[in-house]
């Protein structure tokens, strides 16, 4: 059987954060009670007449740019004509032969390796109303939607593998987050995915036909669905058959893909250039400004971090997941030069606190440099590792720093050399058969004499002068004894 290799390309639409939709004054927020959020504009009524919102494209601009894309001088739009009960009009207001950007690029790491993907272009367009379909019946239609305003990211068709795809988007994701343009949101779907897939023999530099999966509103379907429809290809073309031309629903209850319609051509939207607005020119000047706005990205901070830190990749793209996790970080380093033990506690007690109370790190009760001078603390031999997770637990309760929480409630780490050998052997003394047994070769009963030493002081005797303590005085006695 010959070897098949799968092709695949993205295309992503993502919501802009502007307060007011494309083509009127109306607000975007979601949630709002059905159709309330609708003027004469964004319902389509006659007569009523768009005006473009220089956020969106300022916006657009950005993610353009972030993307490496060439923007285009003077950008057109143009209706892509459709019929749907969730689109007023009869068409949406879109962009065609001349995108705002076009010819961009984005580096990703995944499987350990750094690529480079083509992005084919990125558009503004008007997002298109919402229907609700109640088991039975009836059918609603919500047009505060309609009107919001989303680019689209197209992909050239880079990816060979699910996981190549599912990096991508997720460094997308991640590039539209750091720029504040899109709140990533795939459940509410201010982020959503179409994914087109083929197959073709290994090695084949033409491109075999290919389906659009739609209906992918998280990470983990995009990645079965992909797999479904790589395998079920691979199928048709290994017993002879052709894939057909589709667009497919990906239908999680049964864990497959289903056929949704045969694909349209684009000819069937009899595009034409939208006569109600003017084109879009922007100067320069403008996007030199916007290119200043534009913050450090992602993958940039990611190898940054890897650099100035030692960190591993995969280490550097969880701390960079979110600017505002990644700038945590970054303060808490520039308190105390301790990137390993933050990354740590930053990654397990944090994340873990912050995930019972569903917080993000912006609304982290523990201020980094609080973080970062309980890591000191911890390096300076201060407080023991353990007593570190309850002045954490009280740090995160109170907002409270290390030192203020470890003087009250008595938490110093006992360091006293003279202090710590008494109790050392008071506990020798007092378990002198114990002794006997290490004596006969029971050296695991050193943790036995460290557990005892850490109940008499609660936990705060000095572990590694502990440790020492007991195996020279153990040592010692051996020695009285021969
Ligand atoms: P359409 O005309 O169907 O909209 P486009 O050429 O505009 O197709 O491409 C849409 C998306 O599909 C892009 O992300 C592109 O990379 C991807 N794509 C195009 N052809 C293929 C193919 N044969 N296999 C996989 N993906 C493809
Ligand atoms: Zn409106
Ligand atoms: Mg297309």
């Amino acid at each position: 059987m010959m070897e098949l290799e799968p092709v695949i390309g993205l295309e992503v639409h993502a919501q802009l954060l502007t307060r007011s939709k494309i083509f009127c004054a109306c607000s975007t927020r979601f949630g709002a009670p059905p159709n309330s959020n609708t003027c004469p504009v964004c319902l389509g009524l006659p007569g009523a007449l768009p005006v473009l919102n220089r956020q969106a494209v300022a916006m657009a601009v950005k993610a353009g740019l972030a993307l490496g894309c060439q923007i285009t001088r003077k950008s057109i739009f143009a209706r892509k004509n459709y019929f749907y009960p969730d689109l007023p009009k009869g068409y949406q207001i879109s962009q065609y032969d001349l995108p705002l950007a076009q010819d961009g690029k984005m580096e990703v790491l995944t499987g350990n390796e750094k690529r480079t993907f083509g992005i084919t272009r990125v558009h503004l367009e008007e997002d298109a109303g919402k229907s609700i379909h109640r088991s039975g019946q009836d059918s609603y239609v919500d047009l505060n939607r309609t009107g919001v305003p989303l680019i689209e990211i197209v992909s050239e068709p880079d990816f060979r593998s699910s996981q190549e795809a599912y990096d991508y988007l997720n460094n997308l994701r991640r590039t539209l987050l750091y720029l504040g343009i899109c709140d990533g949101n795939m459940e509410e779907g201010s982020l959503r995915c179409d994914a087109n897939v083929s197959v073709r023999p290994a090695g084949s530099s033409t491109l075999g036909t290919k389906t659009e999966i739609k209906n992918l509103n998280s990470f983990r379907f995009l990645q079965k669905a992909l797999e479904y429809e790589i395998e079920r290809q691979g199928k048709v073309l290994g017993e002879g058959g052709q894939v057909e031309q589709q667009t497919r629903l990906w239908d999680e209850e049964n864990q497959k893909t289903l056929l949704m319609r045969s694909k349209e051509e684009a000819h069937d939207y009899r595009y034409f250039a939208e006569p109600d607005l003017l084109p879009v020119v922007i100067s320069q000047e403008w996007i030199e400004e916007l290119k200043g706005e534009i913050p450090e990205l992602p993958e940039t901070r990611r190898q940054r971090f890897v650099k100035e830190f030692s960190l591993a990749d995969e280490e550097a793209l969880l701390l960079t997941q979110t600017r505002q996790f990644a700038d945590y970080f970054e303060k808490a380093v520039s308190t105390c030069d301790q990137p390993r033990a933050i990354f740590n506690w930053m990654l397990g007690e944090l994340t873990r606190h912050l995930k019972k109370d569903n917080r993000d790190i912006t609304q982290c009760p523990v201020k980094p440099e609080d973080l970062a001078n309980l890591m000191g603390l911890i390096d300076q031999g201060g407080i023991s590792g353990k007593m570190a997770k309850q002045v954490f637990e009280e740090m995160y309760e109170t907002g409270e720093g290390a030192e203020a929480i470890i003087s009250q409630e008595g938490l110093e780490q006992i360091s006293d050399e003279d202090e710590l050998n008494s109790i050392v052997k008071r506990v020798l003394d007092s378990n002198p058969e114990k002794v006997e047994a290490y004596r006969a070769g029971k050296e695991g009963l050193l943790g036995f004499f460290m557990g005892q030493v850490m109940k008499e002081t609660r936990g705060q005797a000095n572990p590694q002068m502990v440790s020492q303590m007991l195996q020279g005085q153990l040592q010692s006695r051996t020695g009285q004894s021969l």
